[in-house]
């Protein structure tokens, strides 16, 4: 999923996206809320029809701002303090909060709010934070279902995260109380799992290390959604775990700074090399940017910052995203999967 956190994915327009094959985006509750502010989102009865993106949204419940503000915010039982990033004005959300400014936006995908815990912590903190996202998990459930406020909007799905470190141990016992939840709750509100606190700071080997032991403890009928992965590695090693669904800011990031993704390996764009490269950035490439430019004009308009490089780089790929998961599903389809992985392991080094 493309992020696209204040409601645009980066220098791309939705016929960009459409056509580079994106299904579904992503946004961000916290931000959203502050810029352009519910009031107005709520005008146009929707996230939907104010961004004019008819396909599927999955916002973020704030949940990561807990983490990523710092300093910035307070935590209670009954919710977090932030002061905002932009005027340093007081605003709270709660659980319930957060979950009816995801009916107002009219996500399709409304992500529970939890408190994303840090790395490093110690054993301790790790399982006072988990038990506290799942309490807030718990009301989050029971929000969801007995909102009737009438928005205009749809309701969408309602996914739980998982939390616990890189404990097996905490992983195990959050995923057990959400499944709790949903037993006790008789309301089937939970329609997917995501894995939340990955990639926020621990060593890769680490997070691969503790994905690969959680994923047999985690619900094989719904979909499952590792938050914020990651590198084209990242991203296959987590499918061989099990994982069905990814968000990151990684492609549309490091395509503004010139550094591409490719079946080759990473193309840096910047590198003098290119100068008077008249190939596009990836000779098996159907994306715009490498089927009409070649890599000595993106070059040239990544050096003089023109917009029009960062839309092609991004374009590219995202691209090449989506076709990574592609591949990789139709090679689970097609039974060599792990063959194809293995084919695949320089995607990280430099082209050469
Ligand atoms: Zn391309």
């Amino acid at each position: 999923m493309p992020v696209g956190t204040y409601g645009a994915v980066k220098s791309l327009e939705v016929n960009d996206l459409k056509q580079i094959g994106s299904q579904i985006i992503l946004g961000n509750t916290f931000h959203l809320n502050l810029r352009p502010s519910l009031d107005i989102i709520s005008h146009f009865k929707g996230l939907h029809n104010f961004i004019n993106w008819q396909a599927p949204i999955l916002t973020d419940s704030g949940g990561f701002q807990v983490f990523s503000l710092g300093k910035l915010r307070k935590i209670t039982e009954e919710g977090v303090q932030f002061r905002s990033p932009i005027n340093g004005d007081k605003l709270f959300i709660s659980p319930e909060k957060s979950i009816d400014i995801q009916h107002q936006l009219g996500s399709d995908i409304i992500m529970v709010f939890d408190e994303c815990t840090p790395y490093p912590a110690t054993y301790h903190e790790v399982e006072k934070s988990m038990q506290l996202s799942m309490r807030w998990a718990k009301r989050c459930y029971d929000f969801h279902h007995t909102n009737t406020q009438d928005h205009g909007t749809k309701r969408g799905a309602l996914f739980p995260i998982i939390q616990g470190g890189m404990h097996l141990d905490l992983r195990k016992n959050s995923i057990e109380m959400l499944q709790e939840i949903e037993y006790k709750g008789q309301y089937n509100e939970f329609k997917g799992m995501a894995l939340g606190g990955f990639s926020v700071g621990e060593p890769m080997e680490l997070m691969y290390k503790t994905l690969s032991e959680i994923m047999p403890f985690v619900p094989t009928d719904k979909p499952r959604y590792l938050m914020g992965v990651g590198r084209p590695l990242d991203i296959l090693h987590s499918i061989s775990c099990g994982v069905d669904m990814f968000d990151c800011v990684l492609p549309s990031r490091n395509a503004r700074n010139g550094n591409l993704f490719t079946w080759q390996g990473i193309l840096k764009l910047r590198n003098a090399r290119y100068k008077k490269d008249d190939k596009p950035i990836d000779e098996n490439c159907t994306c715009l940017a490498c089927q009409h430019y070649s890599r000595a004009y993106l070059h040239h308009l990544d050096k003089i910052n023109e917009s029009l490089g960062d839309r092609l780089c991004t374009i590219h790929n995202l691209h090449f995203y989506h076709e990574l998961t592609a591949q990789a599903r139709l090679a689970i389809e097609e039974n060599h999967f792990n063959q194809f992985h293995q084919h695949n392991q320089h995607l990280h080094n430099p082209i050469a």
